[in-house]
């Protein structure tokens, strides 16, 4: 779903990506790590078109979603209106009540999303990015202000709706056990430039048959 040849991207003088060549097939899930610093921001938001490149190629067939580390809602609309925000469906009332459900907030709905707690936040925005079944879903450390629990079940709802809906997924994540447990590939980039691309070959069922995950689940 997404092909970068060549990716440069400057600041003024200063070069963040140099050149970079990834793809992602439809329906990977690929965890983009690397130290503060090293462009991974950078490249969601030029995968995204939030950024212009400064040089090279880059492809995205069909329909993106993007979260972010910070939630990024509007303010002065409430939080079922945020998920559909721009969506143009007949069933999207309906569509954003079941997408909070399944990030835990049917509740919350009709809140203004300043009264959200930061994971609260972060879940509607999550719910957002689900909402729009995209083809390609870029997801910048969006599990990150989440506490060690709402995590697990989020991770098991990513998880859930990927195995759905089987979007490609670009994960930037400081969690190489998060890289572990979710992503067919991790990538990492080390000063704008890729460092390594490894395979994660750990089929996921065992993964999550695993009875540690398990015995957390149930204990949510
Ligand atoms: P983190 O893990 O801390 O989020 P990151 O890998 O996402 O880091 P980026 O945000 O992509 O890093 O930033 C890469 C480099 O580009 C950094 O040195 C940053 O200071 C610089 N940079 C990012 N955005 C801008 C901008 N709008 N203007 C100038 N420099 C920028
Ligand atoms: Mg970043």
């Amino acid at each position: 779903v997404a092909r970068i040849r060549g990716l440069v991207k400057d600041f003024g003088d200063r070069r963040v990506l140099h050149g970079l060549d990834l793809d992602i097939r439809p329906g990977e899930f690929v965890a983009l790590l690397g130290r503060s610093g090293s462009g991974k921001s950078t490249l969601l938001r030029a995968l995204a078109g939030l950024d212009d490149e400064t040089g090279g190629e880059l492809t995205v067939s069909g329909e993106i979603a993007v979260a972010f580390q910070e939630p990024r809602l509007v303010p002065w609309k409430r939080v079922r209106d945020n998920v559909v925000l721009g969506l143009r469906r007949a069933d999207a009332k309906a569509a954003a009540a079941a997408a909070l459900a399944e990030v835990g907030l049917a509740e919350r709905g009709a809140a203004w999303p300043l009264t959200l707690s930061g994971g609260e936040a972060q879940r509607a925005s999550l719910a957002r990015a689900l909402v729009r079944e995209p083809d390609l879903l870029l997801l910048d450390e969006p599990f990150s202000a989440l506490d060690a629990l709402t995590r697990i079940t989020i991770h098991t709802l990513v998880l859930d709706l990927w195995a759905r809906h089987r979007p490609g997924v670009l994960l930037v994540t400081h969690d190489v056990d998060e890289a572990l447990l979710l992503a067919d590939r991790a990538v990492v980039l080390d000063g704008g430039r890729i460092a390594r691309e490894l395979p994660i070959d750990l089929p996921r069922p065992r993964r999550r048959d695993h009875p540690e995950f398990l015995a957390l689940r149930t204990a949510l």
